[in-house]
């Protein structure tokens, strides 16, 4: 805890030291440098810790910013001077896995990797995957209805929440904490904090839906000749592997070539050659064939022009490094804007090719780096060149955007509003829906003391 916040001054009379005041110098913000702006936050340790420190917020009209591993990449954590920063990490207990029932309930705290380390002693996994596994938490993902890799086959985090237990703006607690998928009991309210990203309250428990755990997996990188070849593979791989397809992930070769030579990676692959690279992994036994079968198939018809299967762990790494080291873009050109946008499939082949010329039309020299989950339609951009071009942000966003809705797509996919997207809100959010999600905020939320400023633009 610092003195530049006045609220530092307030929390003794609040009896603070119980809920550990948090020293910020030296800790990790994350993804955002405003994440610490508040200059003070607390850590609480339960349930009660949480109801008081929002009670007491409610009464003093302090805003409440939630963090859970500061992962998130839409600016969700920002804090500003006057706010109260909660951090989750230490409401971090698994508090029960049914493993009869293929369900766990935890506190929001837990991270996905202590989760999935915890599950798989049950041959269970928890059946969501993302790169910031280690650090986000359950909580954040609740809040971001993270989707990840695994979406295409097990839906996002949305469908995986039995139940959840919120802490409401006033200090009360909506406990839901449903162990099974029917329950029809009214508006599923749940639904409502999944997703809100800390505007509709801190999200304390949450139940899980479980996946049978997968057993050794094949990994394959292919390149092709462009976005609707590697479809074509993607669903010849589909109708081979069923749900044995765990991952469909794309990448296009100017994103694809600048990470493997960040990565000093040139040539580790052999010679493929595409514009566009994709990744899949299938959950077969070491001695199961059928992924050379369908390779075979798909070479002889050109869909793919040259692949490779991993045959350890540390090729399988290797591969998916490429991938999951987006960041190493930024380190090449920072100052990059980045956006995640989804398109239905039929469309992404001539949706890239036409949204990266509106790109180039804005200024010759941007670069467009794509990549992103096959299987979904999830695309992550980034748009960067020799020189920032943060200033460019609403040009780029509008030349991307542009179209996306008259095709069925969306321009906020998997990473939250927060503040990045906010002004997107009013141009691209159907206006009635949009002014729902006011009455719903004023309802829930009447003094605004959780997260403003995020998500919802101004009235
Ligand atoms: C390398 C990397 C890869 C990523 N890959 C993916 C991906 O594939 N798919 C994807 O969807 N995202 C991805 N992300 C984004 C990010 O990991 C997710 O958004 C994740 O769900 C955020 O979790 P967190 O605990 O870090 O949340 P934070 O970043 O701490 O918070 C995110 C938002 O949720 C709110 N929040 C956090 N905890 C709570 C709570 N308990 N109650 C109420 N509100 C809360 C915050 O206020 C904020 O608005 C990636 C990020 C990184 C760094």
């Amino acid at each position: 805890m610092t003195s530049s916040n006045p609220l530092s001054a307030l929390l003794p009379d609040f009896g603070i030291k119980q809920f550990s005041a948090i020293d910020l110098d030296g800790r990790d913000p994350g993804f955002d440098t405003a994440n610490f702006a508040a200059g003070v936050a607390l850590c609480p340790k339960s349930l009660e810790d949480i109801k008081s420190i929002v009670a007491w917020c409610a009464k003093t009209k302090t805003p409440v910013v939630t963090q859970g591993g500061r992962t998130g990449l839409a600016g969700g954590t920002a804090s500003a001077l006057g706010q109260l920063v909660v951090m989750m990490e230490h409401m971090n207990t698994i508090r029960n896995i049914d493993a009869g029932s293929g369900v766990a309930i935890v506190d929001a705290g837990v991270t996905l990797t202590q989760l999935e380390d915890a599950v798989s002693s049950f041959d269970l996994t928890v059946g969501i995957d993302l790169a910031a596994r280690g650090t986000c938490t359950i909580g954040g993902m609740v809040a971001t209805n993270a989707g990840g890799g695994e979406a295409f086959r097990n839906g996002m985090t949305r469908q995986r929440v039995l139940g959840l237990e919120v802490v409401l703006p006033d200090g009360t607690v909506m406990s839901d904490l449903k162990k099974v998928i029917k329950a029809n009991e009214g508006y599923d309210l749940k639904q409502i904090f999944i997703g809100s990203e800390g505007t509709l309250g801190i999200i304390t428990g949450v139940v899980l839906k479980l996946e049978k755990a997968i057993g050794n997996r094949k990994t394959v990188l292919a390149s092709t000749k462009n976005a609707d070849d590697a479809l074509c593979y993607f669903k010849r791989l589909h109708a081979m592997f069923g749900e044995n397809l765990l991952s469909a992930e794309i990448m296009w070769k100017d994103y694809f070539v600048t990470i493997c030579q960040e990565l000093e990676f040139e040539g580790r692959f052999g010679n493929l050659q595409g514009e566009t690279y994709f990744i899949a992994d299938v959950a077969v036994p070491q001695d199961d064939d059928r992924l050379l079968e369908v390779l075979g198939e798909s070479l002889e018809v050109g869909e793919i022009s040259d692949a490779v299967i991993a045959k350890n762990e540390q090729e399988r790494n290797d591969i998916w490094r490429v991938r999951e080291e987006s960041f190493l873009i930024d380190k090449a050109y920072p100052g990059g804007c980045w956006f995640d946008i989804s398109i239905p499939l039929s469309e992404l082949d001539s949706f890239v090719k036409e949204s990266t010329s509106r790109v180039r039309a804005i200024d010759p020299a941007l670069k467009v780096f794509v990549m992103g989950h096959l299987g979904d339609g999830n695309l992550h951009y980034t748009i960067a060149k020799d020189e920032p071009v943060d200033h460019l942000y609403s040009d780029i966003a509008t030349a991307l955007y542009t179209g996306l809705s008259a095709i069925g797509g969306s321009f906020s996919a998997e990473h939250g509003i927060g503040t990045e997207k906010r002004s997107s809100m009013s141009k691209f959010v159907d206006p009635t829906k949009l002014s729902l999600m006011h009455a719903i905020k004023a309802t829930i939320d009447p003094m605004n003391i959780m997260n403003p400023g995020k998500v919802l633009p101004p009235k």
